[in-house]
């Protein structure tokens, strides 16, 4: 398993250059609105964010002749760019040993629940696609001499569908997909932030009209604040997840999503209760999942209290160091939390650990020059004595070198030559790390084009809710990829994006940014950094791994109260680019009552737990133990089958968040495409369901 690679090969891996972006043409027209100077800008379509999401819709649509364009806060920002997104769940219709058929994929896909049942057929099938799209890119996904493609087993996968271009794969992706969106001339708009979702019309007829963005590059004195229009009748949402929800965060900096922003504009959201959380190093330093070989070398995982003192907190928890050892390594591919695996003794016990650790305001590291110390009473550590699948997958790793950080070495170079560029050496320095947020499953509510409830307004990436209570390892990325073509093939065939917007919209725009303006103040008792402090403690410490339902209560009372506030006095700015994070950090203060909400209705209505979260409950029928005894704090309420069934749907009234449910979108498995019956459905666009937009 030693990989014996050039360096410069390796380095190419994680080190990938982005193209350079053309200048950008002025705005065609200029407009005087709630006195400011607007630029206006049109479209047949504009796509808000450029992950890999984003810049595959806009591509798809260039390469079917619409008229798209890209706006972005920052082009190579965001989680696919930026963060160790490292693999792709791909269906592997390759050999008979590996083999697997899309049916199967989508129950995978779904196992978790609360997942539309046709959504995940969609991305199964759609996944072959997505592939062999991406290598007739460029992307470099790893073949066999024959041309298979070199894949693996990942989380909720149970056939090895993964596939992987090394640690920056997400961001090859990116690339690949930016130097086609610039090969077709697709414009693109940086350090444009969309701020305001335009509609015109009433109930069922309302529809997307255009955004507002704040642009640097549009900056002058009659337009402090860079205010723009888009106007446009189709907007693609493509703004990623909601990183900076918690302060205990794993995705990179300046990641707000568009919860807010798509709450405000009346567009339903769904499943927000639905995330994903496990160890990794934090967004203030270097962020990266700590999964696979970095657990599966066994490094020692310590904490050190205030007074400088070490902790071997783990041997609290399990019973022997074989127990602890073969626990920690687990993590490698049982990397999430996940509530029923604090059982037991199982591997989620380490999570719970680290967050204990945490919570008692002492930090936790990982050090690859130690093996895990004995548990109390117990032999030393040895590589002889783990359970036998950490014995059979160190043995074929050929991993059996003294110290961890030469078993990861052996494993995996990259994993610490990663680090490195970082300025963050491993070899040499304990790595500090927690239990973080990682992943917003759900997201705005679509249907199986990317459509949101709001006519014209599509969404696709982490930004669509698209993934139920959990999702198989790399199938964020696959779905990003399939929905981005799916929506661009919707808005192609409904014609609406051939060209640029005509709308006459003065007046929508000018009552959107005196809104805007309203709540943006010179003063302020509520400023960008308080609102982030508050939000982020709060989501971190209240709607993390471990909640209950008297502190989501209290949550919520809080977070509502923090709206009410924000409404009644505004933000305070000081320069230009506090007005953006001003705006941003209004719509992630309503975000956090958005899913605070969904999930105090969640466990009041008998909610368990389930994916992320352990939902606490003196009555609960699950009790973890640890080496001492049970563990009655974190008695959990085991998952409800019934949620597993519906989704919980969330939109905002006025200023007032609403819930209802609905039952998860079916698929009859036994239904067959009969070319001669269905053929017309598909020369006449029937199979696009227009007529639900008219
Ligand atoms: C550490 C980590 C590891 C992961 N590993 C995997 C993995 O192995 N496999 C997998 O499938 N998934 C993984 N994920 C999840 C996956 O990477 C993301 O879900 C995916 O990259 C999201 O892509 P996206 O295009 O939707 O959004 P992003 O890549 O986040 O892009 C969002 C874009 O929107 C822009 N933007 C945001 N707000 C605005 C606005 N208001 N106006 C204009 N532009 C805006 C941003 O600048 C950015 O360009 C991982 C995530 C993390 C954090």
């Amino acid at each position: 398993m030693t990989i014996d690679v050039p360096q410069e090969i390796l380095d190419a891996l994680t080190d990938v250059d982005m193209p350079r972006l053309p200048l950008e043409a002025g705005p065609p027209a200029m407009a005087r609105l709630a006195g400011v100077d607007v630029p206006i800008y049109r479209a047949g379509c504009v796509v808000v964010g450029s992950g890999a999401a984003g810049l595959r819709a806009a591509v798809e649509m260039k390469r079917r002749g619409d008229d798209v364009v890209i706006v972005s806060q920052s082009a190579w920002g965001g989680t696919s760019a930026c963060s160790g997104s490292d693999k792709q769940t791909l269906h592997t219709a390759n050999t008979a040993d590996q083999g697997d058929n899309y049916k199967a994929m989508a129950r995978a896909i779904r196992s978790g629940g609360a997942m539309d049942e046709d959504t995940a057929y969609v991305e199964a099938i759609g996944s072959s696609r997505m592939m062999a799209s991406l290598q007739f890119l460029g992307l470099p996904l790893p073949q066999d001499p024959l041309g298979g493609t070199l894949r693996y087993q990942t989380d909720h996968d149970e056939v090895g569908r993964a596939t992987s271009c090394g640690p920056r794969t997400s961001r090859l992706m990116v690339k690949v997909l930016a130097e086609e969106a610039l090969r077709l001339n697709v414009p693109f708009y940086n350090q444009t932030t969309a701020v305001k979702i335009l509609t015109e019309g009433e109930g069922a007829g309302r529809h997307g009209v255009g955004i507002l963005a704040m642009r640097a590059g549009d900056r002058t004195e009659e337009n402090p604040l860079g205010i723009a229009l888009f106007v446009s009748d189709v907007i693609v949402l493509a703004a990623g997840g909601p990183g900076e929800l918690y302060r205990d965060s794993v995705y990179p900096n300046g990641c707000f999503g568009s919860l807010g922003l798509a709450l405000e504009a009346g567009v339903e959201l769904v499943n927000l209760t639905e995330s994903q959380f496990g160890i990794g190093t934090r967004r203030e330093g270097f962020p990266w999942n700590l999964s696979g070989t970095y657990v599966q070398a066994i490094p020692h995982l310590y904490s050190v209290d205030a007074e400088g003192v070490e902790h071997h907190f783990l041997a609290q928890y399990y019973r022997s160091t074989q127990e602890l050892a073969s626990n920690v390594f687990r993590k490698g591919y049982q990397w999430p939390f996940h509530a029923t695996r604090m059982l037991d003794f199982g591997s989620s016990l380490v999570d719970l650990a680290i967050h204990c650790e945490t919570a008692a305001g002492r930090r936790v590291f990982m050090d690859f020059n130690r093996n895990p110390p004995p548990v109390p009473g117990d032999l030393p550590f040895s590589l002889e004595r783990v359970d036998e699948d950490v014995r059979l997958y160190l043995g074929k790793a050929g991993a059996g070198q003294d110290m961890p950080i030469d078993r990861l070495k052996h494993m995996n170079p990259l994993a610490i030559e990663l680090y490195r560029r970082y300025k963050i050496d491993i070899a040499a320095e304990p790595l500090e790390f927690a239990v973080n947020n990682q992943h917003m499953n759900g997201g705005i509510m679509v249907d199986t084009w990317g459509r949101s409830n709001l006519a014209g307004c599509y969404a696709v990436g982490e930004a669509a809710g698209t993934h139920g209570v959990t999702r198989p390892g790399g199938a964020a990325l696959n779905a990003g990829q399939v929905f981005g073509t799916r929506a661009a093939e919707h808005i192609s065939a409904s014609g609406r994006a051939k060209r640029a917007a005509a709308g006459e919209i003065s007046a929508i725009a000018e009552a959107g940014i005196t809104k805007l303006l309203a709540a943006l103040r010179s003063e302020s008792p509520l400023t960008v950094k308080s609102i982030r402090s508050e939000v982020q403690a709060r989501m971190s410490e209240k709607a993390g791994i471990i909640c209950d339902q008297e502190s989501v209560s209290r949550a919520l009372i809080e977070a509502r109260k923090l709206n009410a506030d924000i409404r009644a006095e505004g933000i305070a700015y000081g320069r230009a680019a506090e007005a953006v994070r001003g705006v941003q950090w209004r719509h992630m203060a309503l975000a956090s009552e958005a899913v605070l909400t969904a999930l105090d209705f969640f466990i009041r209505d008998g909610g368990g737990s389930r994916g992320a979260r352990a939902v606490c409950d003196g009555e609960g029928e699950s009790l973890p133990h640890a080496k001492a005894g049970p563990l009655e704090e974190y008695r959990f309420r085991k998952e409800s089958d019934a949620h597993r069934h519906e989704q919980i749907v969330v939109r905002l009234e006025g200023d007032e968040v609403r819930l209802s449910k609905r039952a998860n979108r079916t698929l009859d498995e036994n239904a067959k495409s009969f070319f001669e019956r269905d053929w017309p459905a598909w020369l006449t666009g029937r199979i696009y369901d227009l007529g639900a937009d008219e």
